[in-house]
């Protein structure tokens, strides 16, 4: 890794750039994702669709390769983040109402239908 500036820190430059992954560089880089996503939103989505089973094939690979380290980092994550985790539930939860409700009555009669 590249020796760091100290005023490259909190920047995406220090994310992107220099591999920084500290606080403030982590944040930067988000702030950059999302502003990027939310000006190229239509362009993002389109290209998502068309590659849908190319880019899920290429997670699934990456997954498989670093599972052990991905699940250890999920788990800290986990731990380290219990309210955000919370609260970014409740948020969804608000947010998709109908669609939940949806999902929970499609489970229960698919549920009463294997019973019956
Ligand atoms: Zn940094």
């Amino acid at each position: 890794m590249k020796e760091i500036p100290e005023y490259i820190h909190g920047t995406r430059n220090g994310y992107s750039h220099y591999g920084c992954k500290c606080e403030s560089c982590r944040h930067a880089n988000s702030i950059s994702k999302r502003k990027y996503y939310e000006k190229n939103k239509d362009k993002i989505r389109k290209y998502e669709e068309k590659n849908r089973d190319r880019i899920s094939e290429c997670h699934k690979r990456y997954y498989e390769k670093n599972r052990d380290r991905i699940l250890v980092l999920r788990e800290q994550y986990r731990k380290e983040n219990k309210d955000k985790i919370k609260a970014c539930n409740k948020r969804y939860r608000d947010r998709n109402k109908d669609k939940i409700r949806k999902c929970r009555k499609e489970y229960r009669k698919r549920v009463k239908m294997e019973a019956d």
